[in-house]
Protein backbone atom coordinates (compact mmCIF):
# COMPACT_ATOMS: atom_id res chain seq x y z
CA UNK A 1 0.00 0.00 0.00
CA UNK A 2 1.41 3.39 -1.19
CA UNK A 3 0.61 5.84 2.46
CA UNK A 4 1.44 9.31 2.84
CA UNK A 5 2.86 9.90 6.09
CA UNK A 6 1.78 13.36 7.54
CA UNK A 7 3.89 15.03 10.65
CA UNK A 8 2.05 18.49 11.19
CA UNK A 9 3.64 21.21 13.24
CA UNK A 10 2.35 24.61 13.95
CA UNK A 11 4.88 25.79 11.29
CA UNK A 12 5.71 23.17 9.08
CA UNK A 13 4.60 20.00 7.65
CA UNK A 14 6.77 17.05 7.03
CA UNK A 15 5.65 14.60 4.73
CA UNK A 16 6.97 11.12 3.17
CA UNK A 17 5.15 8.61 0.80
CA UNK A 18 6.14 5.02 0.99
CA UNK A 19 5.32 1.70 0.29
CA UNK A 20 4.09 -0.91 2.97
CA UNK A 21 5.25 -3.91 1.65
CA UNK A 22 8.61 -3.38 -0.50
CA UNK A 23 9.34 -0.47 2.41
CA UNK A 24 10.33 1.84 -1.07
CA UNK A 25 10.53 5.36 0.16
CA UNK A 26 9.26 7.22 -3.43
CA UNK A 27 9.56 10.75 -1.95
CA UNK A 28 9.92 12.87 1.39
CA UNK A 29 10.26 16.68 2.40
CA UNK A 30 9.48 19.41 4.64
CA UNK A 31 7.11 22.50 3.95
CA UNK A 32 8.80 25.09 6.49
CA UNK A 33 7.84 28.53 7.34
CA UNK A 34 4.56 28.13 7.12
CA UNK A 35 2.54 31.21 7.51
CA UNK A 36 5.78 33.45 8.33
CA UNK A 37 7.81 34.85 5.74
CA UNK A 38 10.59 32.90 4.02
CA UNK A 39 8.53 30.00 3.73
CA UNK A 40 10.11 27.01 1.54
CA UNK A 41 9.47 22.95 0.46
CA UNK A 42 12.78 20.83 0.74
CA UNK A 43 11.42 17.55 -1.41
CA UNK A 44 14.03 14.93 -1.52
CA UNK A 45 13.17 12.06 -4.19
CA UNK A 46 15.38 9.30 -6.03
CA UNK A 47 18.30 10.96 -3.62
CA UNK A 48 17.91 14.27 -4.76
CA UNK A 49 16.94 17.60 -2.57
CA UNK A 50 15.48 20.01 -4.12
CA UNK A 51 14.18 24.01 -2.60
CA UNK A 52 10.93 25.43 -3.76
CA UNK A 53 10.72 28.58 -2.70
CA UNK A 54 6.58 28.80 -2.39
CA UNK A 55 4.67 31.05 -0.73
CA UNK A 56 3.25 29.32 2.10
CA UNK A 57 0.37 31.36 4.04
CA UNK A 58 -1.49 28.38 5.82
CA UNK A 59 -1.08 24.48 5.96
CA UNK A 60 -3.87 24.28 3.50
CA UNK A 61 -1.65 25.72 0.87
CA UNK A 62 1.21 23.36 2.15
CA UNK A 63 -1.29 20.37 1.89
CA UNK A 64 -1.75 21.45 -1.82
CA UNK A 65 1.28 22.16 -3.05
CA UNK A 66 2.35 18.67 -1.46
CA UNK A 67 -0.01 16.88 -3.51
CA UNK A 68 0.58 18.48 -6.90
CA UNK A 69 4.60 17.64 -6.33
CA UNK A 70 3.48 14.01 -5.31
CA UNK A 71 1.75 13.60 -8.50
CA UNK A 72 4.94 13.02 -10.21
CA UNK A 73 5.73 10.41 -8.14
CA UNK A 74 4.47 6.97 -9.88
CA UNK A 75 3.00 5.93 -6.42
CA UNK A 76 -0.76 7.01 -6.42
CA UNK A 77 -1.51 8.28 -2.65
CA UNK A 78 -4.11 4.74 -1.43
CA UNK A 79 -4.14 6.10 2.16
CA UNK A 80 -3.22 8.94 4.77
CA UNK A 81 -1.46 8.36 8.24
CA UNK A 82 -1.45 11.23 10.25
CA UNK A 83 1.02 11.33 13.55
CA UNK A 84 -0.94 13.47 16.24
CA UNK A 85 1.38 14.31 19.48
CA UNK A 86 -1.58 13.99 21.62
CA UNK A 87 -3.87 11.36 21.88
CA UNK A 88 -5.01 12.32 25.71
CA UNK A 89 -7.31 9.94 27.65
CA UNK A 90 -8.93 8.94 23.66
CA UNK A 91 -6.57 6.86 22.14
CA UNK A 92 -5.31 3.53 23.03
CA UNK A 93 -4.23 2.84 19.59
CA UNK A 94 -4.69 4.24 15.97
CA UNK A 95 -7.57 5.06 14.59
CA UNK A 96 -9.25 5.79 11.55
CA UNK A 97 -10.52 9.77 11.46
CA UNK A 98 -14.50 9.51 11.41
CA UNK A 99 -16.29 13.15 12.49
CA UNK A 100 -15.91 11.67 16.31
CA UNK A 101 -12.13 10.74 16.14
CA UNK A 102 -11.18 14.27 14.98
CA UNK A 103 -13.09 15.99 17.35
CA UNK A 104 -11.29 13.79 20.05
CA UNK A 105 -7.82 15.36 18.57
CA UNK A 106 -9.37 18.93 19.16
CA UNK A 107 -10.75 17.86 22.62
CA UNK A 108 -7.64 17.10 24.09
CA UNK A 109 -5.12 19.68 22.02
CA UNK A 110 -4.95 22.03 25.49
CA UNK A 111 -2.99 19.80 26.58
CA UNK A 112 -0.32 20.57 23.22
CA UNK A 113 -1.20 23.57 21.84
CA UNK A 114 1.28 23.96 19.19
CA UNK A 115 0.66 20.70 17.73
CA UNK A 116 -2.97 18.84 18.22
CA UNK A 117 -4.64 22.25 16.64
CA UNK A 118 -2.21 22.30 13.65
CA UNK A 119 -2.82 18.70 13.46
CA UNK A 120 -6.69 18.38 13.33
CA UNK A 121 -6.95 21.42 10.60
CA UNK A 122 -4.71 19.02 8.16
CA UNK A 123 -6.82 15.99 8.81
CA UNK A 124 -9.84 18.18 7.89
CA UNK A 125 -8.24 19.57 5.06
CA UNK A 126 -7.23 16.05 3.56
CA UNK A 127 -10.62 14.99 4.26
CA UNK A 128 -11.84 17.84 2.03
CA UNK A 129 -9.77 17.92 -0.53
CA UNK A 130 -9.16 14.18 -1.09
CA UNK A 131 -12.69 12.83 0.15
CA UNK A 132 -11.71 9.85 -1.66
CA UNK A 133 -8.75 8.82 0.51
CA UNK A 134 -9.00 7.30 3.87
CA UNK A 135 -7.52 8.71 6.86
CA UNK A 136 -5.61 7.38 9.74
CA UNK A 137 -5.02 9.09 13.48
CA UNK A 138 -1.74 7.54 14.81
CA UNK A 139 -0.91 9.27 18.49
CA UNK A 140 2.03 9.41 19.98
CA UNK A 141 0.95 8.88 22.98
CA UNK A 142 -1.10 5.79 22.19
CA UNK A 143 1.51 3.09 23.01
CA UNK A 144 1.85 4.68 26.47
CA UNK A 145 -2.23 4.38 27.18
CA UNK A 146 -2.36 0.76 28.94
CA UNK A 147 1.39 1.26 31.45
CA UNK A 148 -0.18 0.33 35.23
CA UNK A 149 -1.91 2.75 37.16
CA UNK A 150 0.81 3.58 39.64
CA UNK A 151 2.81 4.27 36.87
CA UNK A 152 0.44 6.94 35.04
CA UNK A 153 -1.00 8.07 38.63
CA UNK A 154 0.06 11.59 39.51
CA UNK A 155 -0.34 12.11 43.44
CA UNK A 156 -2.46 14.83 43.81
CA UNK A 157 -5.99 15.15 44.33
CA UNK A 158 -8.29 12.76 42.36
CA UNK A 159 -10.98 14.99 41.66
CA UNK A 160 -8.38 17.47 39.91
CA UNK A 161 -6.81 14.35 37.74
CA UNK A 162 -10.11 13.16 36.78
CA UNK A 163 -11.20 17.10 36.09
CA UNK A 164 -8.95 18.51 34.07
CA UNK A 165 -7.01 14.58 33.15
CA UNK A 166 -3.97 15.15 34.84
CA UNK A 167 -1.95 12.13 34.08
CA UNK A 168 1.58 10.72 32.76
CA UNK A 169 0.85 10.63 29.26
CA UNK A 170 4.25 10.35 28.06
CA UNK A 171 5.53 10.70 24.31
CA UNK A 172 7.92 9.05 21.73
CA UNK A 173 4.97 6.16 21.52
CA UNK A 174 5.40 5.21 17.73
CA UNK A 175 8.94 5.20 18.02
CA UNK A 176 9.68 3.10 21.26
CA UNK A 177 6.67 0.63 19.65
CA UNK A 178 8.39 0.56 16.85
CA UNK A 179 11.82 -0.36 18.41
CA UNK A 180 10.49 -3.29 20.29
CA UNK A 181 9.14 -4.50 17.08
CA UNK A 182 12.38 -4.83 15.83
CA UNK A 183 14.47 -5.83 18.82
CA UNK A 184 11.83 -8.55 18.90
CA UNK A 185 12.09 -9.48 15.52
CA UNK A 186 15.77 -9.98 16.19
CA UNK A 187 16.36 -11.17 19.64
CA UNK A 188 12.89 -13.47 19.24
CA UNK A 189 12.44 -15.21 23.18
CA UNK A 190 15.39 -13.30 24.64
CA UNK A 191 14.34 -10.03 24.82
CA UNK A 192 11.41 -9.54 27.53
CA UNK A 193 12.29 -6.51 29.19
CA UNK A 194 13.06 -3.82 26.85
CA UNK A 195 14.41 0.11 28.01
CA UNK A 196 13.99 1.98 25.17
CA UNK A 197 16.08 5.06 24.65
CA UNK A 198 14.88 8.02 22.04
CA UNK A 199 17.55 10.50 22.32
CA UNK A 200 17.41 12.95 20.15
CA UNK A 201 16.65 16.78 20.84
CA UNK A 202 13.85 15.71 22.62
CA UNK A 203 14.15 12.44 24.30
CA UNK A 204 12.94 9.76 26.84
CA UNK A 205 13.15 6.06 27.83
CA UNK A 206 10.44 3.33 27.86
CA UNK A 207 10.43 0.70 30.02
CA UNK A 208 8.45 -2.59 27.68
CA UNK A 209 8.13 -5.68 29.25
CA UNK A 210 6.51 -8.29 26.53
CA UNK A 211 5.81 -5.10 23.91
CA UNK A 212 3.56 -3.75 27.03
CA UNK A 213 4.49 -0.17 28.28
CA UNK A 214 4.99 -0.25 31.85
CA UNK A 215 6.53 3.08 32.19
CA UNK A 216 8.43 6.18 30.33
CA UNK A 217 10.24 9.42 31.53
CA UNK A 218 8.10 11.85 29.86
CA UNK A 219 4.77 13.16 31.64
CA UNK A 220 1.67 15.41 30.81
CA UNK A 221 4.27 17.00 28.28
CA UNK A 222 7.38 16.00 26.46
CA UNK A 223 9.14 18.37 29.01
CA UNK A 224 9.59 15.64 32.14
CA UNK A 225 12.30 13.48 31.91
CA UNK A 226 15.67 13.44 30.55
CA UNK A 227 17.69 16.20 30.01
CA UNK A 228 16.73 17.53 26.18
CA UNK A 229 18.17 19.94 23.46
CA UNK A 230 16.43 23.13 24.82
CA UNK A 231 14.11 21.12 27.66
CA UNK A 232 14.50 21.07 31.22
CA UNK A 233 13.40 17.77 31.81
CA UNK A 234 12.89 17.09 35.36
CA UNK A 235 13.08 19.72 37.64
CA UNK A 236 11.63 20.45 41.47
CA UNK A 237 8.00 21.45 40.25
CA UNK A 238 8.01 24.05 43.27
CA UNK A 239 10.43 25.84 40.58
CA UNK A 240 7.30 27.36 38.85
CA UNK A 241 5.92 28.78 41.62
CA UNK A 242 9.56 29.94 43.25
CA UNK A 243 10.58 31.48 39.94
CA UNK A 244 6.89 33.09 39.28
CA UNK A 245 6.64 34.88 42.89
CA UNK A 246 10.39 35.46 43.72
CA UNK A 247 11.64 36.27 40.09
CA UNK A 248 8.65 37.96 38.99
CA UNK A 249 8.67 35.90 35.55
CA UNK A 250 5.49 35.49 34.28
CA UNK A 251 3.66 31.42 34.09
CA UNK A 252 4.40 31.99 29.77
CA UNK A 253 8.35 33.18 30.51
CA UNK A 254 8.80 29.69 32.85
CA UNK A 255 7.26 27.64 29.61
CA UNK A 256 9.28 29.41 27.05
CA UNK A 257 12.24 29.01 29.58
CA UNK A 258 11.93 25.53 30.30
CA UNK A 259 11.03 24.63 27.18
CA UNK A 260 13.39 26.65 24.75
CA UNK A 261 16.01 27.79 26.49
CA UNK A 262 17.03 25.29 29.05
CA UNK A 263 18.83 21.69 28.79
CA UNK A 264 22.05 20.86 26.99
CA UNK A 265 21.48 24.31 25.27
CA UNK A 266 21.59 26.11 28.79
CA UNK A 267 24.15 23.96 30.97
CA UNK A 268 26.81 24.22 27.61
CA UNK A 269 25.67 27.57 26.92
CA UNK A 270 26.69 26.76 23.86
CA UNK A 271 24.32 24.64 21.66
CA UNK A 272 21.64 22.37 21.69
CA UNK A 273 23.43 20.07 19.73
CA UNK A 274 25.36 17.35 21.41
CA UNK A 275 27.63 17.22 18.18
CA UNK A 276 28.85 21.07 19.20
CA UNK A 277 28.57 19.93 22.61
CA UNK A 278 31.03 16.79 21.81
CA UNK A 279 33.74 18.90 20.00
CA UNK A 280 33.39 21.75 22.51
CA UNK A 281 34.26 19.10 25.61
CA UNK A 282 37.03 18.04 22.82
CA UNK A 283 38.86 21.44 23.38
CA UNK A 284 38.31 21.70 26.65
CA UNK A 285 35.14 23.61 27.58
CA UNK A 286 34.00 22.93 31.03
CA UNK A 287 30.53 23.70 30.50
CA UNK A 288 29.98 21.41 27.69
CA UNK A 289 31.81 18.67 29.74
CA UNK A 290 29.25 19.18 32.17
CA UNK A 291 26.69 18.72 30.00
CA UNK A 292 27.54 15.49 28.79
CA UNK A 293 28.58 14.88 31.87
CA UNK A 294 24.74 15.71 33.18
CA UNK A 295 23.54 13.96 30.07
CA UNK A 296 24.70 10.37 31.06
CA UNK A 297 24.05 11.03 34.86
CA UNK A 298 20.10 11.42 34.03
CA UNK A 299 19.63 9.08 30.89
CA UNK A 300 21.74 6.31 33.38
CA UNK A 301 19.50 6.80 36.69
CA UNK A 302 16.01 7.00 34.42
CA UNK A 303 17.18 3.74 32.70
CA UNK A 304 17.55 2.21 36.10
CA UNK A 305 14.34 3.68 37.34
CA UNK A 306 12.28 2.15 33.74
CA UNK A 307 14.11 -1.08 34.80
CA UNK A 308 13.18 -0.88 38.40
CA UNK A 309 9.68 -0.55 37.06
CA UNK A 310 9.75 -3.56 35.40
CA UNK A 311 11.98 -5.50 38.12
CA UNK A 312 14.58 -6.76 35.55
CA UNK A 313 16.15 -5.20 32.00
CA UNK A 314 17.35 -7.91 29.71
CA UNK A 315 17.79 -5.17 26.76
CA UNK A 316 18.68 -1.73 25.70
CA UNK A 317 18.00 -0.24 22.88
CA UNK A 318 19.80 3.12 21.56
CA UNK A 319 17.55 5.66 18.76
CA UNK A 320 16.79 8.75 17.35
CA UNK A 321 19.54 11.28 16.85
CA UNK A 322 22.20 11.39 19.24
CA UNK A 323 21.21 7.45 20.17
CA UNK A 324 22.41 6.34 16.15
CA UNK A 325 25.04 8.25 15.81
CA UNK A 326 27.04 9.13 18.96
CA UNK A 327 29.70 6.77 20.20
CA UNK A 328 30.85 9.38 22.77
CA UNK A 329 27.24 9.67 24.20
CA UNK A 330 26.26 6.06 24.12
CA UNK A 331 29.86 5.14 25.76
CA UNK A 332 28.69 7.45 28.23
CA UNK A 333 25.54 6.52 28.97
CA UNK A 334 26.47 2.47 29.43
CA UNK A 335 29.60 3.32 31.27
CA UNK A 336 27.54 4.54 33.87
CA UNK A 337 25.51 1.34 33.39
CA UNK A 338 28.85 -1.30 33.96
CA UNK A 339 27.55 -1.56 37.91
CA UNK A 340 24.05 -3.23 36.36
CA UNK A 341 26.24 -5.32 34.11
CA UNK A 342 26.44 -3.30 31.00
CA UNK A 343 29.40 -3.96 28.64
CA UNK A 344 29.41 -2.64 25.19
CA UNK A 345 31.99 -3.31 22.76
CA UNK A 346 34.24 -0.33 21.87
CA UNK A 347 34.84 -1.48 18.61
CA UNK A 348 30.83 -2.61 17.59
CA UNK A 349 29.78 0.70 19.06
CA UNK A 350 32.40 2.65 16.57
CA UNK A 351 30.59 0.87 13.25
CA UNK A 352 28.40 3.15 11.58
CA UNK A 353 25.37 1.64 10.10
CA UNK A 354 21.77 2.12 9.24
CA UNK A 355 20.89 -1.14 10.19
CA UNK A 356 19.70 -2.41 13.50
CA UNK A 357 22.71 -4.26 15.14
CA UNK A 358 23.88 -5.52 18.73
CA UNK A 359 26.88 -3.39 20.29
CA UNK A 360 27.34 -5.49 23.78
CA UNK A 361 30.10 -8.24 24.31
CA UNK A 362 28.66 -11.79 24.92
CA UNK A 363 29.48 -11.38 28.64
CA UNK A 364 27.38 -8.05 28.65
CA UNK A 365 24.54 -8.98 31.46
CA UNK A 366 22.13 -6.63 29.53
CA UNK A 367 22.20 -6.89 25.44
CA UNK A 368 22.33 -3.53 24.16
CA UNK A 369 21.26 -2.47 20.19
CA UNK A 370 21.39 0.79 18.08
CA UNK A 371 18.04 0.69 16.07
CA UNK A 372 17.52 2.82 13.60
CA UNK A 373 14.18 4.67 14.26
CA UNK A 374 11.06 4.70 11.43
CA UNK A 375 8.24 6.01 13.11
CA UNK A 376 6.94 6.90 9.16
CA UNK A 377 6.93 3.57 8.56
CA UNK A 378 5.37 2.43 11.68
CA UNK A 379 2.62 5.27 10.90
CA UNK A 380 2.43 3.75 7.76
CA UNK A 381 1.77 0.50 8.62
CA UNK A 382 -0.75 1.20 11.46
CA UNK A 383 -2.44 2.99 8.10
CA UNK A 384 -2.29 -0.48 6.17
CA UNK A 385 -3.78 -2.63 8.79
CA UNK A 386 -6.48 -0.29 9.70
CA UNK A 387 -7.55 0.48 5.65
CA UNK A 388 -7.04 -2.67 4.18
CA UNK A 389 -4.76 -3.44 1.64
P1 LIG B 1 14.27 15.33 16.71
O1 LIG B 1 13.64 14.39 15.71
O2 LIG B 1 13.76 15.19 18.11
O3 LIG B 1 14.40 16.74 16.26
P2 LIG B 1 16.67 13.84 16.17
O4 LIG B 1 16.29 12.47 16.55
O5 LIG B 1 16.80 14.16 14.73
O6 LIG B 1 15.76 14.89 16.90
O7 LIG B 1 18.04 14.18 16.90
C1 LIG B 1 18.65 15.41 16.72
C2 LIG B 1 19.90 15.45 17.55
O8 LIG B 1 20.71 14.29 17.30
C3 LIG B 1 20.77 16.61 17.15
O9 LIG B 1 20.43 17.75 17.87
C4 LIG B 1 22.13 16.11 17.51
O10 LIG B 1 22.33 16.48 18.86
C5 LIG B 1 22.06 14.62 17.43
N1 LIG B 1 22.81 14.08 16.29
C6 LIG B 1 22.41 13.94 15.03
N2 LIG B 1 23.40 13.41 14.27
C7 LIG B 1 24.45 13.22 15.08
C8 LIG B 1 25.77 12.69 14.90
N3 LIG B 1 26.19 12.27 13.72
N4 LIG B 1 26.56 12.64 15.99
C9 LIG B 1 26.14 13.06 17.17
N5 LIG B 1 24.93 13.56 17.40
C10 LIG B 1 24.08 13.64 16.38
Amino acid sequence: MNVLVVNAGSSSLKYQLLNTDTREVFAKGNCERIGIDGSFIGHEENGVKDKLEVELPDHRTAIKHVFDILKTVDAPIEGIGHRVVQGGWYFPESAVVTDETLGWVREVAPLAPLHNYAEADVIEICREMFPELGNVIVPDTAFHYNMPEKAWRYAIPRDVVDKYHVRKYGAHGTSHRFIWRTVHEMMGDKTHKLVSCHLGSGASLCAIEDGKCMDTTMGLTPLDGLIMGTRCGTVDPATVFYLNRVAGMSIDDIDTMMNKQSGLLAVSAKSSDSRDIEEGANSGDANCQMAMDMFYYRTSQLFAEMAASMEGVDTMAFTAGIGENSVTMRAGVAERLKWMGVEIDPELNKIRSDEPRVISTPDSAITVLVVPTNEELMIALDVEELLGK
